[in-house]
């Protein structure tokens, strides 16, 4: 590292080696920290705050001045966020680097805060339309950056281990609501909880979710933990062991976005599944779409042989919902029948769904 004093009160760091963009960021983190405590002179206290731009080579620039100017852009752009952080130049790297910092920086705190809250989107019967179920779906509203949506956050979550944290607070959260529900006689089997990959390989996972139902006098059989296709094709030998495991304490057990994640057949069969989640990006051709029609007819099939039940996800209109009741699916999900909701709208909506006026 070279430091240079170029100004007045203006300074260059050169990091000669980087092993990836966010170092770069590690470092002004590191160098803010530096003087975050006043400093003490014989009369003073100095109150230091400071406001650094990021340029890197070669991406931001191939020479000494061009580099500096973007730096120099950059350092500009951080003064106008407050003081004491820093920015990447902005170029589109640098805005999609800058983001994931930013929501990194906005979990610290965010689960005090009460920032996260729960939606339920209600799982029906195709048969006769009843709600067995509810999917539980997290929601951020950040005090510092705004409403961001689940898919923008979560694999974030997962990168930086904060899901572990979120995983339990979302899966209490979502238990204590079902309570609630059963409380205002709501007819309800059972609730889908969505887990990370992430979660399932933290050893005490499983201890960790039985401890929660068991506290709140839930049977673990009214929990439905919906786990990715792709992640248990990745790692048949560890979700082999982890679904036994949940399996043999009464967890029910969902496969979502199924038919995305190439499943081999053979290991299939000898998981301890309770549902196959047919993923949106089918139930959007249906009907028309041959491919689509003739995967889904096959997950439905296949899932029957195997003794498991299916769900259709993502169903928006009247076609799909007929089309996959006529060829034997049993459950399904979607715009058309109901958004994600609060728990105090979906209380609402289902009291009025079972006795409408
Ligand atoms: P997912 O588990 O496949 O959830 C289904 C997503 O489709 C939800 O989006 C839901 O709001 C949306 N959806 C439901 N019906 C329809 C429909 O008819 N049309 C369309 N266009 N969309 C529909 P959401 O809530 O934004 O969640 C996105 C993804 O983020 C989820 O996909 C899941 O992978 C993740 N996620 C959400 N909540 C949680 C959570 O609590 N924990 C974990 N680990 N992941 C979560
Ligand atoms: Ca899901
Ligand atoms: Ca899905």
């Amino acid at each position: 590292m070279k430091l240079a004093r170029i100004g007045g009160d203006e300074f260059l760091v050169v990091l000669e080696t980087l092993d990836d963009e966010l170092h770069a960021g590690k470092v002004c983190e590191k160098i803010i920290e530096c003087f975050s405590k006043p400093i003490e002179t014989k009369e003073h206290q100095l109150n230091i705050s400071l406001s650094i731009g990021i340029s890197i080579f070669p991406d931001d620039g191939q020479d000494y001045a061009t580099l500096l100017k973007h730096a120099d852009i950059a350092m500009y752009q951080a003064k106008n966020a407050g003081k004491n952080t820093f920015r990447y130049y902005q170029d589109q790297l640098s805005v999609d680097v800058q983001k994931r910092l930013d929501v990194e920086q906005a979990f610290k705190g965010a689960i005090e805060n009460n920032e996260f809250y729960m939606m339920y989107q209600p799982k029906y019967t195709l048969a006769d339309k009843k709600i067995i179920g509810l999917e539980a779906l997290v929601r951020w509203e950040s005090k510092h950056l705004g409403f961001i949506a689940p898919d923008e956050f979560i694999t974030i979550a997962e990168d930086t281990g904060f899901i572990l944290e979120l995983g339990l607070y979302i899966f209490k959260q979502s238990c204590k609501d079902f309570l609630i529900f059963k409380g205002h006689s709501l007819d309800l089997k059972r609730i889908s909880i969505n887990i990370s990959a992430v979660q399932l390989y933290q050893e005490t996972f499983i201890n960790d979710i039985f401890s929660i139902v068991d506290e709140l006098g839930i049977k673990p059989q009214c929990i439905m933990l919906e786990i990715t296709e792709t992640y248990i094709m990745k790692n048949i030998e560890h979700s082999m062991k982890v679904l036994n495991e949940c399996k043999e304490v009464g967890f029910n057990i969902s496969i979502d976005d199924f038919g995305t994640g190439h499943s081999s057949l053979s290991y299939l069969k000898k998981f301890p599944i309770n549902e196959l989640k047919i993923d949106k990006s089918f139930i959007d051709g249906i009907p028309d779409d041959q491919n689509d029609t003739v995967i889904t007819q096959s997950i439905i099939g296949l899932a029957k042989n195997l003794g498991y039940e299916t769900i259709a996800e993502g169903i928006e209109n009247e076609k799909q919902e007929e089309y996959l009741a006529n060829n034997g699916c049993m459950l399904g999900q979607g715009f058309h029948f109901c958004r994600p909701k609060t728990k105090n709208d979906l209380i609402e909506f289902i009291k009025i769904d079972k006795n409408p006026s």
